[in-house]
């Protein structure tokens, strides 16, 4: 994951001076990530590295405020100031102090420990870094809220496509013919500054947008405004032929109000159709109108779908998540949409071009925005889909330079490490007759995963066991496919299961990743008829052992492979994590494995 990706280019802490060459820094946006901490100065020209001279650190008082010089650098966007309601840090202000030099200032707490800080260096970007300090300011700004109530909310007509990964890199040829986006990015030139929450005191209406102008550029029809704007699915009418765009929650000021301006041919005018919904009407031969929201979210651009050419690209550049959010930054201001579908949320970005796929899957492995899918929207840009279950709450935040997005997720009950829940200890009865295969993974010359003297056949014997005897208590047929330390091959484990003519296969083995934070548990099934098999086993593992779950998964592991009963191959942990792996090495950890697999395979049994 990202993080260590940064702990290589960790190089120096306060007090150093880093030496490069002379070329200028040119620094192009300015990002915070809250979540994590982050300042992030990026130049959208070549390397860090080979064109900052050196960075000076000092110390100011009355008020105590640190200071980073940044010595051959420019500031190419003007003097930068945030407030932060935190204890560590008050503010920070990013300006040109002299020609040469751009100074990055911290307001601090008085006793603030400036070993918090240290200075991150990656591609194009230099990252200060507040370890432990809790940033909170108003950089994210709300720009989707995912409310089940509103019904009928339109985001994008745009169709996604089907294509995968390896798609996209194609995506760049098929934008150069044609592209929309420069026109885009013209059309919200100067708009990204964020208005905070509706001023409209005297309007006695509760209202979420109050529409202030509706002109035409080249780039389309605007409509421009304050708060967050929505948009119902339009209607095509005819005689005249005209597109209709229903704004709820929303009302018109008086001035543009029912005022139809006509150019070249097409006639717009916005009305107040009900008290509060406004009305956008566009006359006109061609009526593919698509609406694409600005990276403030308080503009809309219609742009005319047969009309569309240029070059301008805007890339994701970086990304971050912690428990609940997933951060990208952007090296332009973003154009998006959010859309909540039936079977989860997309979020368009219709300006980014490329994305870095080993990052951005990294940043997610971990993350509940793990099953996060980047497809190409043809000549637009990307589309991320996240399925989500019903009761997640998802919303959607933009920074307020328009240049990261946040988007955070509540209520995702497959990522909350619960509290371990006291389940009661009800005695597991079967009453048919069934026989189960329990096979321990692995086994003699076959360590499987091994760590710090810890060998996954151990802990995959010691639980097969107790499933074995838990079954067997509870009036089912068990074979175990080992029962010591032996090698058996896989093709063995599985003739064992047909000669048997068993019922159900499970495979009881441990996990093992090259990065040690990485634990929880997970269930493999791989034909169709193991699905719900899995799904009955991977809840009781998580409900009694109430560890991470990382989910249920399609595999095509051998056993489960070639199995022809219900068969299925559980992950009860991860060995290479410290944690997990001294828990099963105890006997707790095994025994509540076992307990939980018992019932769910008689769960099963008693279920079919
Ligand atoms: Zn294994």
């Amino acid at each position: 994951m990202f993080r260590r990706l940064f702990t290589v280019f960790i190089f120096i802490f306060l007090g150093m001076q880093m030496a490069f060459s002379s070329e200028v820094f040119k620094i192009t946006s300015i990002n915070l990530d809250t979540s994590n901490s982050l300042i992030l100065l990026s130049s959208s020209m070549s390397q860090v590295q080979s064109e900052m001279n050196n960075v000076k650190i000092g110390v100011l008082s009355n008020p105590k405020r640190l200071y980073f010089d940044l010595k051959g650098a420019t500031l190419n966007i003007g003097p930068q100031n945030w407030y932060f309601n935190s204890k560590d840090i008050k503010q920070v202000r990013v300006s040109q102090f002299n020609p040469e030099t751009v100074r990055v200032v911290l307001y601090t707490s008085d006793n603030f420990d400036k070993s918090k800080i240290s200075l991150i260096k990656s591609d194009k970007t230099l990252i200060i870094q507040l370890k432990d300090v809790v940033c909170e300011t108003d950089y994210f700004q709300q720009v989707y809220t995912d409310e089940k109530t509103s019904s009928g909310k339109y985001y994008e007509n745009l169709s996604i496509s089907d294509t995968d990964i390896n798609a996209i890199k194609s995506a760049e040829s098929a934008i150069e013919s044609q592209d929309i986006m420069k026109q885009v990015q013209n059309a919200f030139s100067g708009q990204t500054v964020v208005q905070k929450k509706p001023i409209i005191k005297d309007l006695k209406l509760k209202t979420g947008y109050y529409i202030t102008s509706l002109t035409m550029n080249n780039n389309g029809i605007l409509l421009s405004g304050v708060g967050e704007v929505t948009l119902e699915k339009p209607m095509i009418l005819s005689n005249p032929k005209r597109i209709v765009f229903d704004i709820p929650n929303s009302i018109t000021a008086y001035n543009i109000l029912n005022k139809t301006k006509t150019v070249g041919g097409v006639s717009f005018r916005v009305g107040q159709f009900s008290t509060s919904k406004s009305r956008l009407v566009i006359t006109s031969e061609n009526v593919d109108y698509s609406p694409v929201y600005s990276p403030d979210g308080q503009s809309v651009l219609f742009i005319n779908n047969s009309s569309m050419p240029t070059q301008k690209r805007n890339n994701a550049v970086r990304y971050y998540k912690d428990k609940s959010n997933f951060i990208i930054s952007f090296d332009a201001p973003v154009v998006h949409g959010i859309k909540r579908t039936s079977e989860g949320v997309v979020v368009n970005l219709y300006n980014t071009y490329s994305f870095n796929e080993k990052d951005f899957n990294e940043a997610i492995a971990q993350s509940p925005f793990r099953q996060m899918k980047v497809s190409l929207l043809p000549k637009v840009g990307l589309s991320l889909s996240l399925p989500l279950e019903k009761n997640a709450v998802f919303n959607g935040y933009l920074g307020a330079d328009g240049k990261a997005i946040k988007l955070s997720l509540k209520n995702v009950q497959t990522k909350i490490e619960k509290p371990k829940p006291n389940i009661p200890e009800k005695p597991l009865k079967f009453k048919g007759k069934a026989i189960v295969i329990v096979d321990a993974g692995h086994g003699g010359h076959d360590y499987g995963a091994m760590r710090e003297g810890v060998n996954e056949k151990d802990i995959n014997l010691d639980i097969a066991t107790m499933v074995a005897q838990n079954l067997t208590k509870s009036g089912v047929n068990v074979v175990m496919t080992r029962d010591s330390d032996e090698f058996i091959s896989l093709p063995d484990r599985v003739s064992i299961c047909s000669n048997n003519n068993a019922d159900l296969f499970v495979s009881v083995h441990v996990n093992a990743s090259v990065k040690p934070e990485i634990n929880g548990i997970e269930t493999h099934y791989y034909n169709q008829n193991s699905l719900s098999f899995a799904n009955t086993v991977h809840e009781c593992i998580i409900n009694r052992v109430a560890k991470k779950d990382r989910g249920v998964f399609k595999s095509k592991f051998y056993v489960i492979n070639h199995t022809e009963v219900p068969a299925i191959l559980v992950e009860v942990g991860f060995i290479s994590n410290e944690t997990e792996r001294n828990e099963l090495a105890a006997k707790d950890r095994k025994q509540a494995t076992a307990k939980a697999i018992s019932e769910g395979i008689i769960k099963y049994l008693n279920l079919k």
